[in-house]
């Protein structure tokens, strides 16, 4: 039998069904995706500065922003952004084509993002045509254009900007049952591995431990069959840390005879037990 989330696998007859990290993990994804859409449709300023939880969101995306299962969503939140950022609000599906090469349809990502109200759709004579929405342009009209940090500011905005999608996309799995898996994803695809990857590290914060082992890490989700060339690529996002550029989800990365430790920034731990204090509440309402 296989995990209808996460791939695990387990004997039994042929089928799925919902394993226990996927049982306690379930819950945490949805709230998170609460509160954030929460901020994102109503907070005036979005500023992932002050707002630790949208800096988590970008923090973990950016660890899988080369899987083929994620990386059109980056490259597509990017182009919108980017013009959001420079106040162009319609874009053509020429132009998206020219910028954006992808071999899938734009449909499915078009009926995604309208239903976020990321864009609505205006159909002319040839073409589709992407109009951005108030809440796109609230969300990258948040800083003053400052050309020496623009291209970084874009980046952590487009980060932010696919980190909602995808983590509506994770809510949406989170909703899946054994029997009824046929909750309609964008091209069919769950977000396996990001799945995998937040299970792990949120799940660890969640639970106040504040660092995990490569070996840890490899050994979970080995079990859920990630392959060993994407597991390289983790590992080696992990490793990399240098604040906005990329991830700043671990502080410190000890070696020790072989052995890697990585330890998580406080306020990832701060933000899990915020979400733990809430998943509790709404248990016991
Ligand atoms: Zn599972």
């Amino acid at each position: 039998m296989i995990c209808v989330k996460c791939g695990l696998s387990k004997s039994g007859r042929n089928g799925f069904f919902i394993c226990d990290d996927c049982i306690e993990f379930s819950p945490i994804i949805q709230t998170v995706y609460q509160v954030i859409d929460e901020s994102i449709s109503n907070a005036e300023v979005i500023d992932p500065e002050t707002n630790r939880l949208l800096q988590l969101i970008a923090d973990c995306t950016f660890i899988t922003a080369n899987n083929p299962q994620t990386a059109i969503f980056y490259k597509i939140c990017e182009y919108i952004i980017h013009k959001a950022y420079s106040q162009e609000y319609e874009i053509t599906e020429n132009e998206l084509n020219k910028s954006v090469r992808t071999t899938r349809g734009w449909g499915e990502i078009f009926r995604l993002f309208q239903e976020l109200d990321l864009i609505s759709v205006r159909v002319e004579e040839y073409q589709r045509v992407l109009v951005l929405t108030d809440k796109t342009r609230k969300l990258a009209g948040q800083f003053d254009t400052d050309s020496s940090r623009s291209e970084q500011v874009i980046k952590r905005l487009a980060h932010i900007y696919a980190g909602y999608v995808l983590l509506h996309i994770l809510y949406e799995m989170s909703n899946m049952t054994p029997d009824e898996s046929e909750i309609h994803l964008p091209y069919g695809n769950k977000l396996k591995t990001l799945w995998n990857v937040l299970m792990f590290l949120w799940v660890k914060a969640y639970e106040g431990t504040d660092e995990f082992s490569d070996e840890d890490f490899v050994k979970f989700v080995s079990k859920r069959r990630i392959p060993s060339t994407t597991r390289g690529e983790l590992l080696r996002a992990l490793n990399t840390m240098s604040g906005r550029t990329v991830q700043g989800l671990i502080k410190d990365v000890v070696v020790n005879e072989g052995q890697i430790t990585f330890k998580l920034e406080d306020y990832v731990l701060i933000e899990m037990g915020r979400i733990r204090e809430r998943v509790r509440a709404d248990r016991e309402r």
